[in-house]
């Protein structure tokens, strides 16, 4: 086939892809190759990743330490029905349960982040018999129709009506709700409005669903007090957790698992994206307990193959090995001080959150939220080199969620380039 060149492959996008999908460029640049944090294009220009395909490339791009496992097992061996034998997928699992908080030990893999959710809800149902869920407004949480009808954001669902036996409770968002309050007390009402909902479905919930740190919601990042208040709430009621790691985990927030921050155990962890450092792989897993009540024949015809598990160990090896936890902690604070330091400057950066390598900054001017702001700084980031993510309900906080192989100078670089895109907008 003959070179297409960016136009060209955004004109075959355009003409055979179902046309639902998102750009946050203009002109959006076409990626021939990638090499840890960077990023190379058809013309051979150099990017800098402050985004990782959204927390998927936390190893970085093609590293060599992820690949090279892969293209052995791949010679060696691809795919065999889960019906026989194969070892790396019971070492993943076995990896898996000694790596997530509490109790968790049993796995069931599937190929994304979406498919994980939608395995966690249903263990959730056949292990308590019940068909209702309640969700935070504002998360996300997958594209079939249960985990889209979970999802809180209205850009991200096909209709505005959620399935039935759904029920949204008010997401932790304290910048923009908790006015006059403190950060505590604020949670306190987000945690009354799932006690609001319980003391009407208590004998229908079967289960809780949210991200730790809310993703394409904006960064919206709650205090353990908020946790452990609902995670007590919910055990009064006998109502399962399951906490959505798909883009907070495997180091991301400096804890393999962002939950680790907040002092709670979920009762089934999903998780995705990272996991596979771009070969798709996801998985939920969950108790002793909770697994005893799915006896029946299931499993995804390649969820956790040999490939995609050869990916899932060098992942976890690769993380343990170069301490990126350590590192998302260390280049996370680096980050969130220059952020800070460029608040001062730039009152258009109304509020920064996140923990480690999962930072946001809501920008608002006048008032309002900025998108448009926000839509020229991603694109002047990007002319400059730099390709940063947007996210949030009004599309006006930036993401800063790099692979976390990235050095201090790379921080530094961003923040200078942020700095004067920032002035120069101003
Ligand atoms: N949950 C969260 C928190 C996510 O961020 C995403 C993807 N952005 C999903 C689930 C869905 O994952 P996938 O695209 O792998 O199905």
């Amino acid at each position: 086939m003959s070179y297409l060149g960016p136009e060209g492959v955004l004109a075959k996008k355009q003409a055979y892809f179902v046309p639902c999908v998102n750009h946050f460029y203009q002109n959006p640049p076409e990626f021939v190759r990638g090499e840890m944090q960077y990023l190379f294009d058809s013309t051979g220009k150099q990017y800098l990743d402050f985004f990782a395909g959204v927390s998927v490339m936390n190893c970085g791009h093609s590293n060599p330490a992820i690949i090279e496992p892969m293209i052995q097992q791949l010679q060696q061996l691809q795919h065999v029905c889960n019906i026989y034998l194969t070892e790396n997928g019971v070492n993943l699992a076995e990896k898996l349960a000694e790596v997530t908080p509490g109790k968790l030990k049993r796995t069931f893999f599937v190929n994304s982040g979406t498919e994980a959710n939608e395995g966690a809800l249903l263990a959730a149902s056949l292990h308590t018999g019940k068909h209702e869920f309640i969700a935070l407004d504002l998360g996300l949480h997958g594209r079939t129709q249960l985990t889209m009808s979970l999802t809180g954001i209205g850009m991200w669902r096909t209709t505005d009506v959620p399935n039935g036996g759904i029920h949204f409770a008010r997401n932790p968002y304290y910048f923009r709700d908790g006015e006059g309050l403190s950060q505590e007390a604020f949670e306190d009402q987000c945690v009354a409005d799932v006690a609001r909902i319980l003391a009407r479905r208590t004998s229908r919930v079967a289960a809780m669903i949210l991200e730790p740190i809310q993703g394409n919601g904006g960064i919206i990042t709650p205090t353990p007090h908020y946790f452990k208040k609902l995670k007590a709430l919910l055990e009064e009621h006998e109502i399962l957790l399951i906490v959505d790691e798909v883009q907070t985990g495997f180091a991301r927030t400096g804890k393999m698992f962002a939950i680790e921050h907040f002092g709670i155990e979920p009762d089934i962890l999903t998780m995705a994206k990272a996991l596979g450092n771009g070969q798709p792989i996801g998985a939920y897993i969950t108790t002793d307990e909770i697994a005893a009540s799915f006896t029946r024949p299931s499993a995804s015809t390649l969820g956790g193959n040999p490939v995609s598990a050869a990916a899932g160990l060098a992942v976890l090896d690769y993380i343990a090995s170069a301490d990126l936890c350590q590192r998302a902690t260390t280049l996370g604070k680096l980050l969130r001080t220059g952020l800070e330091r460029l608040q001062k400057k730039h009152p258009v950066m109304a509020d920064i959150r996140g923990l480690g390598l999962m930072q946001g900054v809501e920008l608002i001017k006048e008032g309002k939220p900025a998108a448009d702001l926000t839509d020229r700084v991603l694109e002047k980031m990007k002319d400059r080199g730099i390709l940063v993510g947007k996210n949030g309900e009004m599309r006006n906080v930036l993401a800063m969620q790099p692979p976390l192989v990235i050095t201090e100078e790379d921080i530094a670089h961003f923040l200078q380039n942020l700095d004067e895109v920032l002035q120069e907008e101003a």
